[in-house]
Formats: C-alpha cells, structure tokens, sequence
C-alpha cells in the first residue's frame, strides 16, 4: 500500500479559470513554456485553461498511481490520465502499460487512456483536454496526441531510448502539422524516473 494508492477522487476539480498561473519554466530552450500568466508561447487550435504547476502536479499523481498499477502487473511502469475541458477538468480516462499482458505491442498508456477518453464521450477527438503521463511519450503516442487534437501533454520524465517528443524527436514541433499539442514536462520526473529505475533494477536480478 503506498501512498499514491490513497488518493482520493480528484472531483471536484482544483483547477478554476479566474486562478492565477504561477511563473515556473520547466522547459529547455526550444521546448514551450506553458507556466506563465494565463497564456502560453505555443499555440493549439483551441484554448485550453491557464497551466498551473500545483495543477499538473496534482493530475501527475494520478497518472503515477497507473504507473504503480503497472509495475504491479509486471508491465513497464507508466501510466497516463486525461482532463477533459472545463469548467470541470475532471478525470476522464485513466490508463497504464500493458503491452505484455495484452500481447499488444501498441497498449502504451498514452493510447489506452485515449481511447478510454474518445470512447467514454463517443467523439473522436478531445479537443480542450490535457493528457498526463510519466514518461515521454514515444513517436507512436507523440502522433496520437496529434490525430486527438489534445490541447496539451503533460509529462515526468524523459525517455532516452524512445521519446519522441524532445529526447529522439520532436514529433509535436513538426511544422506542416495542422494542429499543435504544447508540451510540459519534468512534472514529478524524479517519482516517475525512481519507478522505472526500480522496476529495471528488479528485473536485473
Ligand atoms: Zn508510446
């Protein structure tokens, strides 16, 4: 039993659109800045609320207690949720890892809370919503994020061996793409990087 596991339901929602953003850049040059005052330096085909740091965090904790779901089913562990639009921002779709249970090489949690998200609102697209994740989403998820017209992704750590979106590539900045996900990252890295590390030092032995 870890503490993630007691979270409680995040109804009703922290997020309120007359809050104040905080200043906080957790971005490298090159990569957007989403914590400013109420507006980002990227831009997205819709507006999606001010970001907040204690927000993202918030949400992030949801997205760690997947990934904690995973590594408990011996998955890799990451896990992902997604916001829907407001005023609500509540948590609509909750999802982890299990490319190996489901023999499905392409069951990373990003796509899996997706398609929870489009199926749960019968729409193909999540226009307005945020999705969290541990990790860096790979070039798969990054085009994904795409197609679903995410407003922004939220993301802990980078992923060395397969992100698609800073580390291997930069999949959302790609110009000629009709529709931009800003991107945050480094929210809870260090929580989401002590799980991987310690799911592969298990294996290890
Ligand atoms: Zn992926």
């Amino acid at each position: 039993m870890t503490a993630l596991a007691s979270i409680p339901d995040p109804s009703p929602s922290p997020r309120s659109r007359d809050a104040r953003s905080v200043h906080r850049s957790v971005h490298e040059a090159g990569h957007t800045d989403v914590y400013t005052d109420g507006h980002s330096d990227g831009h997205s085909d819709d507006e999606g609320p001010p970001a907040r740091l204690e927000d993202d965090e918030l949400y992030m904790r949801f997205a760690l207690a997947e990934a904690h779901e995973a590594a408990r089913e011996d998955e890799v562990p990451i896990g992902a949720i997604i916001v829907g639009p407001g005023p609500d921002f509540e948590v609509i779709a909750r999802a982890h890892n299990t490319p190996r249970g489901a023999c499905d090489p392409t069951a990373h949690a990003e796509i899996l809370a997706i398609r929870a998200a489009t199926g749960r609102s019968g729409y193909q697209r999540l226009d307005g919503c945020t999705l969290y994740t541990t990790v860096e989403p790979c070039f798969m998820c990054a085009g994904a994020l795409v197609h679903a017209r995410l407003h922004r992704v939220v993301f802990g750590t980078r992923d060395p061996k397969f992100g698609g979106t800073v580390s291997l590539g930069t999949v959302l900045a790609t110009e000629g793409l009709n529709h931009r996900v800003l991107q945050t990252e480094g929210v809870l890295a260090e929580e989401a990087r002590t799980l991987l590390r310690g799911f592969f030092r298990a294996k290890r032995k």
